[in-house]
């Protein structure tokens, strides 16, 4: 007796030769990818028809934090800076643990029901060291695969000074590091979690703690995953500071190599782009986030003819959205636009960034982020069965240019099902929402005079509105 059997789908395994089968049937045990093939013959639990659907890999959104799921469109249209100090810090440096948990199931249900299935979210909203633990206890109980990336800000938070009264989420290198590995011997690979070391970034901690942040990671043997030349000022700091660029000052002090994670990575030079291919680091690409803050575009085309691994993530508020199949065409759109060429990148590029790229950048590769027998059972069905889709075609261009998150119809992660047709089955939505409305008011309640200008602001006469709000006002 067998737990879950999928019968006559279509499987894009994305294994190592990228088998598609047609008409396929999975069948699944304790948690496992037990068979694949055609007419398959089990006694199961439960059986799904796959019909007309697509199976496929769950989706890894390696990059993002959660925390921002409840201020979207507070402050919006607006350089990172002046909208973190106006709008985010007020808001988040009072969060509890109550808001963190609710942020968490906001987020998670997005990101369940449009198909992914493995997050990493990099966690350093420490305004209270027990948020961690709830984020984590709550994609748990949602059923995500999680890899939770601790943390760390000692000096500055989004280059703000440590003496501002928001500054709740800094904290002294020896608690965090005490912390960082207090939480890791209580969750790294139970359950579905796992765990790496965050610094924020290089202008966010200081020079002692990111490297005793090398050393513990190194001790533990997990990544350290940190926002890397993400905007152009960081490339003028870490000059000034080291008289090296940012990636190539991390690589001198010996944070590159298959451990190392690096968000965003726009701001690259050539000679950068060779340390991660030659140190073989991992990229996680935000195209979202990157474009809506007007960042800039990484060279992702370049990174993969060089063998670079690269994952995808949403990133927090600035992308708007958990659905990674969005985060997938905007990747494919930017390469192909500012390349002027068609050819930039490729359908079956951007399926692999979704799937096993995203896995190998969290080094998840050998349990996810293919259908093989053997691999941990993260697997979702995309519903062809309808006219923006149509079956029976070629899928791969059809998933990254046509499909959105609402056409995930059930989603397996750990052989658990946890949606089915369309339905969440481990958290309520309705509870989740009157929870989120509820945690939104408090937010609003406790932010500055600037969200409560915004929430009763006009349309703007011309540009963003905040610019009109700071001339009358000033
Ligand atoms: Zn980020």
């Amino acid at each position: 007796m067998i737990d879950l059997l999928i019968k006559n789908v279509t499987i894009i395994t994305m294994d190592a030769h990228r088998n598609v089968i047609q008409r396929g049937d999975i069948a699944i045990k304790d948690g496992k990818i037990l068979s694949i093939g055609t007419d398959l013959v089990f006694e199961a639990q439960k059986t799904i028809d796959g019909t007309n659907c697509v199976a496929m890999p769950g989706l890894v959104n390696a990059h993002t934090h959660v925390y921002q799921a409840l201020i979207e469109g507070i402050g919006y249209d607006m350089h990172f800076d002046p909208w973190n100090w106006r709008f985010l810090f007020p808001v988040v440096s009072k969060m509890s643990p109550e808001h963190a948990e609710v942020s968490a199931e906001v987020a998670a249900i997005e990101m369940i029901k449009s198909g992914t299935t493995t997050v990493s979210d990099h966690w350093y909203m420490h305004t209270d060291l027990q948020n961690i633990y709830r984020v984590t206890d709550t994609f748990d109980r949602a059923g995500l695969r999680a890899q939770m990336v601790y943390g760390l800000l000692d000096q500055t938070f989004a280059g703000e000074r440590i003496e501002s009264e928001y500054m709740t989420m800094i904290q002294r290198q020896d608690v965090l590091l005490a912390e960082a590995r207090r939480y890791y011997d209580q969750y790294h690979n139970k359950k579905r979690t796992t765990v790496a070391l965050g610094p924020g970034s290089t202008e966010d901690i200081s020079e002692g703690l990111m490297l005793k942040t090398r050393d513990l990671a190194r001790e533990l043997d997990i990544n350290v995953s940190t926002h890397v030349a993400g905007w152009i000022e960081i490339n003028a700091y870490t000059m000034r500071k080291f008289g090296k660029r940012d990636l190539e000052h991390l690589h001198a002090i010996g944070l590159t190599g298959p451990h190392g994670v690096f968000f965003h990575s726009v701001w690259l030079s050539n000679h950068e782009i060779e340390i991660l291919a030659e140190t073989g680091s991992k990229v996680v690409h935000c195209p979202m986030a990157n474009s809506y803050l007007g960042y800039g575009i990484a060279p992702v085309s370049q990174m993969l003819s060089r063998g670079i691994t690269v994952g995808l993530g949403t990133d927090g508020a600035a992308s708007y959205t958990y659905d990674l199949w969005e985060v997938g065409r905007a990747a494919a759109m930017l390469q192909k636009a500012t390349k002027l060429d068609g050819e930039a990148i490729t359908a079956e590029e951007i399926l692999e960034m979704m799937t096993i790229g995203g896995a190998r950048a969290l080094g998840l590769e050998k349990e996810i982020g293919s259908v093989e027998v053997g691999k941990k059972a993260d697997i979702i069905l995309i519903d062809f069965n309808q006219l923006h889709l149509l079956p029976d075609a070629r899928y791969v261009p059809k998933l990254v240019y046509s499909t959105h998150g609402s056409d995930v119809k059930d989603v397996i992660i750990d052989g658990q099902l946890v949606m089915e047709n369309h339905k969440v089955t481990t958290l309520s939505e309705e509870k989740v929402m009157a929870r989120a409305m509820s945690a939104r008011k408090d937010l609003i309640a406790m932010a500055g005079q600037d969200t409560r200008d915004l929430l009763a602001a006009p349309w703007p006469k011309q540009g963003p509105y905040w610019r009109a709000i700071t001339k009358e006002q000033g």
